[in-house]
């Protein structure tokens, strides 16, 4: 948790390009873009992926798609359209281990 690249922005030891705080989650822009539109919405709890999650994070779950709307909304995507992903694993391309939604758009 301690090496955890997604904490240490939660927790401001390094920079990220922050659009929306709250005291649950945290919206970032991605560092390297794959879309037009690239931003992860990230739980301040460190939960490693969805294959962590349990019941008590269920508020914490609706939580984050409902930021997503918002979000979408706040990018002028929201009409258009976007992508929402959680990679989990290796073999479905999750590199940081902590909980983070993708939005993606803009194409
Ligand atoms: P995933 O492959 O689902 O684990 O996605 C991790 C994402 O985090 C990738 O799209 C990376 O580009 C992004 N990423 C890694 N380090 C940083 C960072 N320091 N700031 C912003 N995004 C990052
Ligand atoms: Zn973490």
């Amino acid at each position: 948790m301690n090496d955890c690249i997604f904490c240490k922005i939660i927790n401001k030891e390094i920079s990220a390009d922050i659009l929306y705080e709250d005291q649950d989650l945290v919206v970032f822009k991605d560092i390297k873009p794959k879309a037009p539109i690239h931003y992860l919405i990230v739980p301040k709890q460190h939960i490693k992926s969805v294959n962590d999650l349990k019941e008590e994070n269920k508020d914490l779950i609706s939580n984050m798609f409902l930021t997503a709307k918002k979000i979408a909304d706040k990018l002028g995507i929201k009409d258009k359209g976007y992508k929402l992903i959680f990679n989990v694993g290796r073999g479905g391309g999750q590199i940081v281990d902590h909980l983070h939604l993708h939005i993606l758009g803009g194409r």
